[in-house]
């Protein structure tokens, strides 16, 4: 059996992580690490039944006791995706975010050189801050305020990856970096607070659609389908290739059409109204992914009404 551990495993990419690879890999041994600050268990209630998927509750800014070593011991690969990621759930508690980012990825680094496995770090486009290159290729170093509200989480992700390079040089660990751009599906919590589930439960409760700011801000949303392709090609690509990779959808869309879009498929009647946009909120982002073309032959392939509908779908059978 190939032992893999998801951290973040019990949230919204982690838990559809998981079940993609006890899918598609039937030597897979999945171990879920997750402190259910926004993980939830009805995301892995399905993957119980399964004997080769396990759970252990733990916060991974501690350092692992020697049971849980134990318990963890043969791991293959490491994807550490623990850390909450929608803007007000990330700035809850701004310093365990840092701390889960610093601290996480070294116990899950110190984890992978002990064991000499594949480790993997969900990165995200917030390492290019408010961006004065676009699109944003991976070699743009960024433009992050270090002081504002979002620093926690963007600088915690910052450090995260220059750790990763340390481990590659110093211990030659084997260390991938993706790049996240937002993304959304099914599995995402009700509560979550990110645009694409605010915006589909306000058209379906027939609710006023709140856009922060004016709308003409841009994102470019990945179907979650997609992107976990992405991250499992890249956990699999050649010896050395580190990245760091951008993983998402180019079409860029304004905030205001997504909720144009979105309005659309609920055939929902919602006004909507406009509130004062958060500090440090990204005038605009989208990927540039040639490099994930070259590297992993991958590129999303559901537009954003199949995506969508597919998730407003979820909601609806959610709600009921
Ligand atoms: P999520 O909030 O749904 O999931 C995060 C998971 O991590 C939850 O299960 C949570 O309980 C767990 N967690 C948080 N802190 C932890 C800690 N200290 N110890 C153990 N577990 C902890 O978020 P998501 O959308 O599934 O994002 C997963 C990862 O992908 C995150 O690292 C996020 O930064 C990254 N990412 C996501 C997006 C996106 O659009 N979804 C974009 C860029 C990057
Ligand atoms: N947003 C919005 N209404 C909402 C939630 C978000 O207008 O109910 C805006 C937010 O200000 C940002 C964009 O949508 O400009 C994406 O926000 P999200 O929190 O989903 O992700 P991030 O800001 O981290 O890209």
């Amino acid at each position: 059996m190939k032992k893999i551990v998801v951290t973040g495993g019990a949230g919204f990419l982690g838990a559809n992580l998981c079940r993609k690879l006890l899918q598609e890999q039937a030597d897979a041994e999945v171990i879920c690490i997750d402190n259910f600050f926004t993980g939830r268990t009805c995301n892995i209630e399905d993957l119980r039944q399964d004997s080769r998927f396990s759970v252990l509750r733990h916060d991974i800014v501690d350092a692992f006791t020697s049971k849980e070593l134990a318990q963890l011991k043969g791991v293959r690969e490491i994807y550490n995706l623990a850390c909450p990621a929608s803007p007000p759930h990330y700035q809850a508690d701004p310093v365990h975010t840092t701390m889960t980012s610093v601290l996480g990825i070294y116990h899950m680094l110190e984890l992978a050189r002990i064991e000499g496995a594949r480790i993997l770090q969900a990165s995200t486009s917030e390492v290019y801050g408010e961006p004065e290159v676009h699109p944003q290729v991976e070699s743009y170093r960024g433009n992050v305020n270090c002081d504002g509200i979002r620093a926690c989480y963007d600088e915690g992700k910052r450090c995260a990856e220059s750790l990763m390079f340390d481990y590659h040089r110093t211990y030659g660990v084997e260390t991938k970096i993706i790049r996240i751009f937002n993304t959304y599906g099914p599995g995402m919590d009700p509560k979550d607070g990110r645009v694409v589930s605010n915006f589909i439960l306000e058209c379906l409760k027939g609710k006023p659609i709140t856009i922060y700011g004016d709308g003409s801000q841009t994102r470019s949303l990945c179907y979650v389908d997609d992107l976990l392709e992405g991250m499992v090609r890249m956990m699999a690509s050649e010896s050395g290739f580190t990245g760091p990779v951008n993983l998402g959808n180019p079409e860029e869309q304004t905030i205001k059409a997504i909720a144009e879009r979105i309005r659309r498929l609920t055939e929902s009647k919602s006004e909507i109204i406009y509130q004062p946009l958060p500090e440090d909120d990204p005038t605009q982002r989208r990927p540039d992914i040639t490099l994930a073309v070259e590297k992993l032959g991958w590129r999303p392939n559901i537009s954003a009404d199949e995506g969508l509908k597919h998730t407003i779908a979820y909601f609806q059978a959610f709600q009921s």
